[in-house]
């Protein structure tokens, strides 16, 4: 399953994508309570969201919140407000290279390469001459032989 999808979306804005975590002001907005607004600023409908759970995240970020703040107030004014944002479009988890649980900017972490260091032991290192000592010296054995 994807838990870790599921996951990942909770700390994501459903308007912009960014993390709601990682702006200058962190806060998050439940998108339930703004159907209406995200509909009418950014053309979203978060009742089809809630088809598929599994794909879209339910909150959004503060700077997307204030672009609803300034159409409304414009809409109020009668002016005209043309939001920058772009809305994100989001994705089904995919088991290869998923972007929402592996997002490009964190870094991967991956297994350490192990240093394998090829080549011999030089020679002279090679302790064969030390066991031969004093081959003169005969073992006695003087046997007690009854
Ligand atoms: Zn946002
Ligand atoms: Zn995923």
């Amino acid at each position: 399953m994807s838990g870790e999808h599921h996951s990942a979306l909770q700390k994501l804005c459903r308007v912009c994508g960014n993390n709601v975590y990682k702006v200058k002001t962190p806060r998050q907005y439940k998108c339930y309570d703004h159907q209406t607004d995200l509909r009418e600023t950014f053309g979203i409908d978060i009742v089809l969201d809630s088809l598929e759970p599994e794909t879209y995240p339910t909150q959004f970020c503060h700077t997307c919140k204030n672009v609803i703040y300034c159409h409304k107030r414009a809409l109020k004014n009668n002016r005209e407000y043309t939001h920058k944002v772009t809305v994100k479009e989001w994705e089904c988890h995919v088991e290869e290279n998923c972007k929402i649980c592996n997002p490009p900017s964190a870094p991967t972490i991956g297994r350490p390469k192990k240093l394998v260091k090829e080549g011999r032991p030089p020679l002279l290192s090679v302790p064969s001459l030390l066991k031969i000592q004093h081959p003169h010296r005969k073992s006695q054995n003087y046997g007690s032989t009854v």
